[in-house]
């Protein structure tokens, strides 16, 4: 790791989290403010909100003050400025870190809004040749993009180091910004929210209505654009916008609006500043459970209305004559145009300012993506009839669109001197992703339920496509048929999915309605086959690979527990849950998580313990650090932190699995005595809900045993007769009813 020492100044909002964000992917963190005492209550409110991934992680960062700790920054490797947002400030700050920082350390500014260059204004060149702006968004370990800005004065191995390991080690996707005010993400961001409020008092619709034309038709935050600006705060909102109108020319679209309306002033008079203050654009109603909702003539709050429910399709809805239409069309049309008016002004390519829009303000399809869904040509015609200016792009983007798929790739729109040309779109180096291999090659081998796809290399991928990639009988079918298929042509394989969810677990409906049935031997089958499915898996003769992304449970947890490695997103969910639905882990888990336990020196009382709480509770471990605490993941699985390259990462895993590989032994287990589990069971009772304690004292008998070490196909024999008596249980059938309705455990 390249910056292993990093430090932060300013511990506000946005250096605090950062710092805790450095903290999780394992740099050591110095973290200053003006006053010491500042940084380590920031350092204590980011455990509390979650800013570490490992509560223990806080250790990593150390804290102090710019008036007496200055020599801490002597040998960090990158220092994040993040103080007040003001170019004095700033400035001052930078002159005084260069007498302390090491030569080569790198220098990077979090400001929204003051552009590089006139931080560097005067700088000495070597230190300018440090300095770039990387800015983070809030919170910074969840929000996954980094808007990053070099100058003709950074040194380009300088961007190149830091890119690497902002990619890599802290798991941003970087957004390469040209220098100008308000970057990508803001300056779209905050037009599009100035033009929302605009229009909406212009023409006089009310705030539920304009949300809800803004959420779901153009695949927007259901926020829409009042809820937002409740979330960032109402008082914060006109100075943002100011900021860019003074840094922007006279002539740019959002000098149109006004930063703060009359309406914005007496809801800042009356203390509305939003969620954080008392109620902005909506409220909670005392006591109702519903919002109140402020009507933007009055100022006064009353009653919502019953929700609108607007075209979904955005080209009906935008060319509509009624209120909702007009709104629509006077926002969206003026936002998209204003994006591409600002290519190549704001980024070279449309993909950054759509993949900075879907990072950076959750919009499911980015501007360019809405002009490819709305139609160039009829945007560009209304636009012209509506006397708008029809940007150059979007005029080019009449004839073929801004993506297309040429060739087995996607391409996009560029700018360029003699007219606007497609160029291919390629992935970054050591990124696999499922979408572009589908474009560029057919599956070796597919069924319904899952494909097998050629790595290159020897390495195949097995990706399934059931909902929520749940363990249906087509692809339990489907693993058996790989292992097989597998020799064939590959020599390793990865097993990922496309999209975030690794799999939900076994097809719960599946086992309800045999439940309801009392299908006692079709359930059994059903075990068996995913059990033996399993098991032919950990022993396939190449190395078997897991790629989780954001959640494997249940049985799509136990598939992954007979991996042979397990390469996991830091942020993944993993856990067995199946006790939340009456039943325990059928697919081998129980067996497989207590010898990890033993693997990691617990004696068979402890281990046995940690297993039987675990999974009557049926948790779910909050990442991947703390499934690793718990030896759900071993110590060589790999936790990676960005999710574009999971596929990539666990690739390169199954090579260096695949010298001489041979599938592990299976070790046999020890258990204790009934006594010792008797005693985790009395200990966890209070807190059982009356189902979870039968599912308990069944576990108890199957961990418990005679001091003879037991096979893990024997344990595992033991949990299958406890599965099936428990799935025809009637409070069983309940808790799998209720989830399957609702998504949520029953208790009963
Ligand atoms: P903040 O007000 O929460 O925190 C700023 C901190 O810097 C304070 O603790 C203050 O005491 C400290 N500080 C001020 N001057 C200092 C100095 N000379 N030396 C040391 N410490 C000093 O601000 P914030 O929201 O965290 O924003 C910090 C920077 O990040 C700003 O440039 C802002 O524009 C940018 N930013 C903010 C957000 C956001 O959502 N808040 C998002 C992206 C970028």
């Amino acid at each position: 790791m390249e910056f292993r020492k990093c430090a932060v100044i300013g511990a506000g909002t946005m250096g605090a989290g950062i710092a805790a964000h450095m903290a999780n992917a394992g740099a050591d963190v110095v973290l200053l403010d003006l006053d010491g005492e500042v940084a380590a209550r920031a350092v204590e409110r980011q455990v509390k909100a979650g800013g570490f991934m490992l509560p223990g992680f806080a250790e990593r960062v150390r804290t102090g003050s710019t008036r007496a700790d200055m020599a801490l920054l002597a040998d960090a490797d990158w220092i994040v400025e993040a103080v007040a947002e003001r170019l004095e400030i700033k400035r001052a700050l930078f002159a005084e870190i260069a007498r302390f920082r090491k030569p080569g350390c790198v220098l990077s500014s979090n400001t929204s809004t003051i552009p590089l260059r006139d931080l560097v204004e005067g700088m000495d060149p070597v230190l300018a040749g440090d300095v770039l702006i990387a800015h983070f968004f809030n919170p910074p370990r969840q929000m996954r993009l980094l808007e990053l800005v070099s100058g003709p004065r950074t040194d380009r191995r300088t961007v190149a180091r830091l890119r690497r390991f902002i990619d890599v080690a802290l798991g941003k996707s970087i957004v390469v910004c040209n220098d100008t005010p308000g970057f990508i993400a803001n300056r779209i961001g905050c037009f599009w929210l100035a033009a929302g409020l605009g229009e909406a008092l212009r023409l006089g619709i009310d705030v539920e209505t304009a949300d809800a034309v803004m959420g779901r038709p153009f695949g927007l935050p259901r926020t829409g654009v009042f809820g937002l600006y409740d979330l960032i705060g109402i008082d914060l909102m006109p100075g943002l916008i100011r900021s860019l109108q003074a840094n922007l020319p006279a002539d740019d679209a959002i000098q149109a609006y006004d930063a703060e309306p009359a309406l914005v002033t007496s809801m800042l008079e009356r203390g509305l500043t939003g969620r954080k203050g008392d109620g902005g654009f909506y409220r909670m109603g005392a006591g109702r459970g519903t919002r109140d909702v402020l009507d933007l003539s009055s100022g006064a709050y009353r009653d919502p209305r019953p929700a609108p429910v607007p075209d979904a399709e955005p080209r009906r809805l935008m060319a509509g004559t009624d209120l909702e239409g007009r709104y629509a069309w006077a926002v969206m049309s003026r936002t998209l145009a204003y994006a591409a008016a600002l290519v190549p002004e704001i980024a070279d390519r449309p993909d950054q300012v759509d993949e900075a829009m879907r990072l950076g303000y959750g919009w499911t399809h980015g501007p360019f993506e809405l002009i490819d869904r709305i139609g160039a040509e009829w945007l560009s015609g209304r636009l012209a009839e509506d006397g708008q200016a029809v940007p150059s792009l979007l005029r080019a983007a009449s004839t073929g669109g801004v993506y297309r798929v040429a060739g087995g790739a996607r391409e996009v729109l560029l700018p360029g001197k003699r007219g606007a040309v497609h160029a291919r779109l390629g992935p970054a180096e050591g990124v696999i992703a499922l979408p572009a291999l589908r474009l560029a090659r057919r599956p070796v081998w597919s069924n319904e339920a899952a494909s097998l796809w050629d790595l290159d290399d020897g390495v195949g991928l097995f990706a399934f496509h059931t909902k929520l990639n749940v363990f249906t009988m087509p692809l339990i079918d489907a693993v058996h048929r790989v292992v097989a298929e597998v020799p064939r042509h590959f020599d390793a394989l990865v097993v990922g999915n496309d999209g975030p969810v690794f799999s939900a677990g076994a097809d719960l409906k599946a086992m309800l309605a045999l439940s309801e049935r009392n299908d006692r031997a079709g359930l059994e089958a059903f075990l068996q086959a995913g059990l033996r499915a399993f098991e032919a898996l950990a022993g396939a003769p190449f190395p078997v690979v897991g790629a989780v992304g954001a959640l494997a449970v249940g049985g799509g947890c136990e598939f992954l527990l007979h991996a042979h490695r397990i390469v996991a997103h830091a942020e993944a969910r993993i856990g067995l849950v199946e006790a939340q639905v009456g039943l325990l882990p059928g697919w081998g888990g129980v067996a497989a998580w207590l010898a990890r336990h033993q693997a990691a020196g617990l004696d068979a009382g402890a281990a046995a313990s940690a297993t039987l709480r675990a999974v009557v509770q049926g948790a779910t471990w909050p990442g991947a650090f703390s499934a690793q605490a718990a030896h759900l993941l071993r110590p060589d699985d790999r936790i990676v932190m960005n999710a574009d390259r999971l596929i990539g990462d666990a690739r390169a895993a199954t090579l260096a699995l695949r010298p001489g590989f041979r599938p592990p032994t299976v070790p046999d287990l020890n258990l204790p005595s009934r006594a010792v589990l008797d005693r985790v069971v009395d200990d966890l009772a209070p807190s059982l809900a009356p189902h979870d304690r039968v599912i308990a004292g069944a576990l108890a008998d199957v961990l418990s045993g005679d001091g003879r070490p037991v096979s893990m196909a024997e344990l595992t024999a033991r949990v299958t007769g406890c599965f099936l008596d428990l799935a025809l249980t009637e409070p069983t059938r309940a808790r799998m009813r209720q989830m399957i309705a609702t998504g949520k455990p029953l208790r009963n």
